[in-house]
């Protein structure tokens, strides 16, 4: 491994040394995700400390969930979390791209060729690359064609199967919660349940909860809803744990009852005075309160988690009271209506013809719970790109044919340079086809012959030619419906050429004093932010 060169600082590592290691470690994050890249990768299984599983083949989710504590591979998990919030899909292409920087830089290095004039080249080529990737780029505007964007976000994951189903929902949801072309992702809900099939799922236009109402005694729905969102619990806490009553005689027990019941119908009385028929609480609600408003007809939900609570709020158009006194009519939101739904043994609230049409869910049905969250990953990918083609509209060809193109522009622009930065735009331009070579690997083929292929035609003026793995030919992609929003790749060759720009600018790892760690090794730099 490396050497380490330890000061009084504490551990440090110096010049070429730090340099080979962070671009080792950011290699090795590379490697873990580009087993999963493409519609023929595979999946992982994270196991966790107490055992619990996740299995996915999305790349955020494999590096969130990790356990990566050296400081350069953390960058890396950063890039593909900034991917993810940026565009929604594209992580592992991000990462990888990532990698291949770092391991070409490195051949330079290895040349002798200072730090500085690479990272001077990747800086021109990335930006050549931008300018590339919009010149390769076309406008979309039909439905279907969102659709595919969809279908090829989800191929290869656990909702391949049922793609074009679920690329109606993802499209029809983005364009009713579209709004001059801007698309609020947080208006779009989705909701799991478990029970039925994959087939069951459904876009509903309104919001849906994962609780049922609290009291069988209360309606089961409610026309013309009046709703109140209550944070606090609706109960008199603490009179088990915390205070002691010394009770001696039955009259004191029955005035002390008396006492509390009043309190607790206060709060009763209040609701009903509001003028709601629903109460949704975020917190718990003692079972005489629950029994008062069912005898009132309110339907109850408790226990909503905040960001339903906001949720709702928005969809309805209620007002979040934090105490019960602050409860007036003005805070009250509506809905057509309000009911409870049981499938399966568990009952869910539907709240239907929201004040904002926007408020929508999508309702996940499954057999098991790890099937269920991988098929939520993959619809949140495609959500992503829908909305950001519905924002842009501009596509590449996918399956390598955008990234193949690249690499070849780029090096023609490598040959109008002269200097050495002309070799770091050329290694740049070689890192993209690191993308074909993987979708081809994981699909069991031979991936010399393929790039040999996808090159020839490129060279022949086949600009989008890239490898569709429906058929395992090399195809036009565009034409075939392989296609992705140009924001996955600009953004991707953005971030992943800037965190390798600055690990390369990097000579010198010190460990923050704090750590009281074995001193020399990057492992024990944990501490260091
Ligand atoms: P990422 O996290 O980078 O989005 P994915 O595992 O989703 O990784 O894989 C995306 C890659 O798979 C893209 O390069 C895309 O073009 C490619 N791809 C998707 N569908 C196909 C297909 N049918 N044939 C070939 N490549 C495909
Ligand atoms: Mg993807």
């Amino acid at each position: 491994m490396v050497e380490n060169i330890t000061s009084n600082e504490g551990s440090r590592i110096l010049g070429r040394d730090a340099q080979r290691n962070n671009i080792l470690a950011a290699r090795v994050v590379a490697e873990t995700v580009k087993t999963t890249l493409g519609p023929k990768g595979m999946d992982k299984m994270l196991v966790d400390k107490v055992g619990n599983i996740i299995i996915t083949n999305d790349g955020v989710t494999i590096l969130k969930e990790m356990d990566i504590e050296h400081p350069a591979a953390k960058m890396i998990v950063d890039i593909a979390k900034t991917q993810d919030l940026e565009v929604g899909d594209g992580t592992t292409t991000a990462v990888m791209l990532a990698g291949k920087f770092l391991e070409n830089a490195e051949k330079l290095l290895d040349q002798g060729i200072h730090p500085t004039i690479i990272t001077r080249g990747y800086r021109w080529a990335e930006e050549k690359a931008q300018i590339i990737l919009k010149e390769l780029s076309v406008e979309i505007d039909s439905e279907e064609e969102l659709m595919k964007i969809a279908q090829t976000a989800m191929t290869g994951k656990g909702a391949e199967y049922l793609r074009e189903k679920f690329s109606e929902i993802i499209v029809e949801a983005v364009k009713m919660v579209s709004e001059k072309g801007k698309v609020d992702l947080e208006d779009i809900r989705i909701e799991k349940q478990k029970g039925k099939s994959l087939e069951d799922t459904e876009l509903i236009k309104g919001i849906v909860l994962d609780n049922e109402r609290v009291n069988l005694e209360m309606p089961k729905r409610v026309e013309n809803a009046k709703i109140a969102l209550v944070e606090e619990a609706l109960e008199i806490k603490g009179l088990e744990t915390e205070t002691r009553l010394s009770i001696s005689t039955p009259e004191q027990l029955q005035s002390f009852m008396n006492q509390e019941d009043s309190l607790l119908k206060s709060k009763v009385e209040k609701i009903k005075n509001s003028g709601a028929n629903v109460l949704i609480v975020q917190k718990g609600i003692d079972e005489l309160v629950q029994f008062y408003l069912a005898r009132a007809g309110i339907y109850v939900v408790r226990r909503v988690s905040k960001k339903d609570m906001q949720s709702l709020s928005k969809a309805t158009g209620a007002r979040v009271v934090s105490k019960l006194t602050e409860l007036r009519e003005e805070d009250l939101g509506f809905a057509a209506y309000v009911e409870e739904r049981k499938e399966g043994g568990e009952g869910m609230t539907y709240i239907m013809g929201c004040k904002n049409p926007k408020a929508l869910t999508i309702l996940i049905r499954g057999g098991t719970d790890h099937v269920i969250d991988e098929v939520e990953r993959a619809i949140r990918d495609a959500l992503g790109d829908v909305a950001s083609t519905m924002e842009d509209s501009k596509v590449v060809a996918g399956g390598g044919a955008v990234e193949i193109e690249l690499c070849k522009r780029l090096k023609e622009f490598a040959n109008t340079l002269r200097g050495r930065e002309r070799l770091a735009v050329e290694e740049f331009a070689s890192a993209m086809e690191f993308i074909p070579r993987t979708l081809a690997e994981n699909a069991g083929m031979d991936p010399i012959d393929v790039l040999t292929e996808l090159r020839a035609s490129h060279d022949a003026n086949n600009r989008n030619a890239g490898l569709n793995l429906f058929t395992g030919k090399i195809e036009d992609t565009m034409m075939k419906g392989i296609i992705e929003p140009l924001k996955v790749k600009t953004q991707a060759i953005a971030s992943a050429s800037e965190v390798a720009i600055m690990i390369l600018r990097i000579d010198d790892v010190i460990a923050a004093r704090k750590s009281q760690g074995r001193p020399g090794t990057l492992s024990n730099m944990s501490g260091y932010d």
